[in-house]
């Protein structure tokens, strides 16, 4: 698997990173980045880019090691082998055997100048090569340790073996430069024709802190684990039509979102590893989708979901869409009143406005309607309430009569 760093984000992230350091009165790296940085404006323009490309590359990389955080995020969700761990003093006899150029940070000096590429790693590596992760110099000292679960916690040295073969689903992952919040997430490109590629898009300003390196890689690895399960043929992902009118396709697809979300956090869970959320902020999320289900069966739906051990697509998708197949799953039948069950409006029972069987329930059409769509309803319907809800043709009718 190769790893491929955008110039964009490497660039990004490597100048906030040096930025917080130098403001938190870490100065050596910055200075050097200028060192080299800046005389690069002395190069006719042509060759500028390449340039500075190649010193973001080394300060990315290397110098400030942020590609270790989707390294280990791919190696926590298992799309890449377990790290070989190596003890301290291993490592520091492979540095003692280089030049002394190390390049961990509490090390560099003023005296340290740029290692050129092919120094600093224990393989030569061609400078102008754009993948680098699978070719430099993360395979530090060949000296396989006794798997010792403790030794990373207590030496904090670790090297990544990328050239052992694997199962290998994935061949290469592309990092991106997120232009906002929305725009951050992974996706899996040429999923059907078998050479699969991951996109991961991430804000650069994720790279910035080294205090905030925590939500970094439970970023990284919630996404991971999505692409994970767009290549895993078990869960089957499809790229599946949403039926229902624009309204109700948004509710589903944030409540599959949802529930994937979910899906992922209680695997995480189960493995020991911290996510973007904690499990009560999950809860609360769910509850805000759910809240037409009593309080004890939506606790009960929630617990059932997150002690799931495997989901497919379609499951997930089928108890985003309707309440019924969620509640058959999770719910028992004797535990929830006639009354209750009508007001969660069950999949096949009478929309309160045509009267027709309904299986496209919109069930709180106020969270998400315009407020004159409510309005409109109630001047023909003066007894209809918001928790009555109205199927989605309905709403869609309405939506129109209110010009919305
Ligand atoms: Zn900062
Ligand atoms: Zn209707």
């Amino acid at each position: 698997m190769k790893v491929i760093y955008s110039p964009q984000l490497m660039e990004e992230a490597a100048f906030r990173h040096l930025s917080h350091l130098e403001r938190s009165g870490y100065r050596s790296d910055y200075d050097e980045y200028h060192s080299l940085a800046d005389p690069i404006y002395e190069l006719p323009e042509d060759d500028r880019e390449v340039a500075f490309e190649k010193v973001n590359r080394i300060f990315f990389i290397e110098r400030l090691k942020l590609g270790d955080h989707v390294l280990r995020a791919l190696e926590a969700v298992g799309l890449i082998p377990k790290r070989k761990r190596t003890t301290k003093r291993a490592q520091l006899a492979a540095y003692a055997l280089e030049t002394d150029e190390a390049s961990d940070e509490e090390e560099s000096s003023a005296s340290m100048h740029l290692p050129p590429v092919d120094d600093d790693s224990q393989e030569t590596t061609s400078e102008e090569d754009l993948a680098p992760l699978v070719d430099t110099d993360l395979q530090v000292a060949d000296n396989p340790q006794k798997d010792d679960p403790d030794s990373e916690e207590t030496d904090g040295v670790v090297s990544y073996d990328m050239i052992r073969d694997f199962e290998e689903r994935i061949n290469e992952v592309h990092v991106k430069r997120a232009i906002n919040k929305v725009d951050e997430g992974s996706n899996v490109l040429n999923r059907i024709s078998g050479k699969p590629m991951i996109e991961m898009r991430v804000l650069a300003s994720r790279f910035c802190n080294p205090e905030e390196a925590q939500e970094l890689d439970a970023f990284l690895i919630c996404e991971f684990m999505h692409a994970k399960d767009m290549v895993d043929p078990e869960f089957d992902y499809e790229d599946a039509f949403i039926p229902g009118n624009p309204s109700v396709k948004n509710l589903i697809t944030a409540r599959f979102r949802l529930l994937w979300n979910l899906y992922v956090d209680a695997r995480l869970a189960r493995s020991g590893i911290i996510s973007t959320m904690p499990r009560e902020a999950r809860y609360r999320e769910f509850d805000n989708f759910y809240r037409k289900i009593p309080e004890k069966q939506r606790r009960g739906i929630f617990e059932g979901i997150w002690v799931t051990e495997k989901f497919t697509h379609e499951e997930l998708l089928s108890m985003a869409t309707d309440l019924e197949s969620l509640m058959s799953k999770y719910v028992d039948d004797a535990d929830i009143s006639e009354e209750e069950r009508d007001f969660i409006h069950l999949q096949g029972s009478p929309c309160p406005l045509c009267k027709f069987p309904t299986y496209n329930w919109v069930d709180d059409p106020e969270s998400i309607c315009d407020e004159m769509v409510i309005e409109a309803i109630q001047i023909d319907f003066p007894d209809w309430e918001n928790k009555d809800g109205g199927c989605d043709r309905c709403i869609e009718v309405y939506e129109l009569r209110a010009g919305v």
